[in-house]
């Protein structure tokens, strides 16, 4: 199995959204210049997008046009539709399990987006959490949210400053609450966790200053999604897209911040007498098997176990013998300027008990 690991932006909004202000073709460029390879656009109940023409290659960049059902509460991404399925005026009525059932009953798949958001007084933006855990039937949901995270750092206007000058350095890493969450759920049933931006390039005043946040040949270079896929992209933009949207659902997939080192390269294999498997994967264990993860860089490597530590180590790889079902995923940290910060959050794989 040879996989290959595709960078991306999931979440992101341009001048197609009533709040968004890029127009897409700038966002694409931004793209380009951040070495990203796909970008999963969620405009607000529109796949006008589309319509236009831009879904598809544009020089080293693949672009999908997805959705972002926004009522007041429960956001949800939605990808691999025909349509949209939400208009701005009825999505404040919508339960969440409507429009669930409504992007899966139409062939798509969806994502819980920045579960855990709290907002930002300062800047005026109101909290937007997913509220409704009742609901099933999700493909995944967003681990890690680059604004939620990020917003968290705005406790005062000196703070605010700083943190818009050098936003990676105030990044914190996932909730707590949110990973918490995805690991009791992933001992239930797959669910796929994503890395969000969700950045709209949009107006904020702050000292009496206009300030753009972000803009976006900025803000690629934060929260991204790799995916991976069995073999390199063909070029072409219909096979592409389903590739990646099937390697995701799957959940061959990891989150991460490549602002201070690219993560690609990190993998997280498991191997017993001839079979493998890897992020996403169910894996039969028959006797004992070895996991492998590597990181292209020196880090912290967390082995996380239905949602405990299970094994750590510092460097550039971690393997371990493994004798028992779970649910295992791996996380690491680099140390920049003396600090550890986060890094990668990849998706678990699946280990199961002899049929
Ligand atoms: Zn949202
Ligand atoms: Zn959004």
């Amino acid at each position: 199995m040879e996989l290959t690991d595709h960078a991306g932006v999931i979440h992101l909004h341009s001048a197609y959204s009533f709040d968004g202000r890029a127009p897409l073709a700038e966002i694409i460029s931004a793209a380009r210049q951040n070495g990203l390879v796909f970008l999963l656009l969620t405009d607000h109940a529109t796949l006008r997008a589309r319509d236009d023409g831009f879904e598809g290659w544009h020089d080293g960049v693949l672009v999908v046009v997805g959705e972002e059902i926004a009522p007041r509460f429960n956001h949800y991404l939605a990808f691999g539709l025909k349509e949209a399925v939400s208009t701005p005026d009825e999505t404040p009525e919508i339960p969440p399990q409507a429009y669930i059932d409504r992007v899966r009953d139409r062939g798509g798949m969806g994502f819980i987006a920045h579960p855990d958001h709290e907002g930002a007084e300062l800047f005026h933006v109101k909290h937007y959490p997913w509220t409704d855990w009742r609901a099933a039937g999700y493909t995944g949901l967003g681990i890690w949210d680059f604004m939620t995270d990020w917003q968290g750092s705005l406790s005062g206007r000196f703070r605010a400053i700083l943190s818009y000058a050098f936003p990676a350095l105030f990044l914190r890493g996932p909730s707590p609450k949110t990973l918490a969450r995805w690991d009791r759920l992933t001992q239930e049933r797959r669910v796929v966790g994503i890395g969000e931006l969700d950045n709209h390039d949009s107006p904020k005043r702050l000292l009496g200053i206009t300030l753009s946040v972000f803009p976006f040949r900025r803000a690629f270079s934060l929260i991204r999604t790799h995916v991976l896929t069995e073999g390199p992209f063909s070029g072409n933009s219909g096979e592409d897209i389903a590739a990646l949207l099937n390697a995701l659902k799957k959940g061959r997939a990891y989150a991460s911040l490549d602002h201070f080192r690219p993560a690609t390269g990190f993998s997280l294999i498991l191997t017993e007498k001839g079979r493998s498997a890897t992020m996403g994967d169910e894996f039969p264990l028959e006797c004992s098997a070895e996991l492998v993860v590597r990181v292209p860089y020196r880090a912290r490597i967390r082995l996380i176990r239905n949602g405990a530590l299970f094994h750590e180590k510092t460097g550039t790889a971690l393997s371990l013998a493994i004798g028992e079902p779970g649910v295992y995923r791996a996380e690491a940290e680099l140390t920049v300027l003396g600090r550890r910060r986060p890094w990668i959050f990849s998706n678990p794989v699946y280990v199961t008990s002899r049929p």
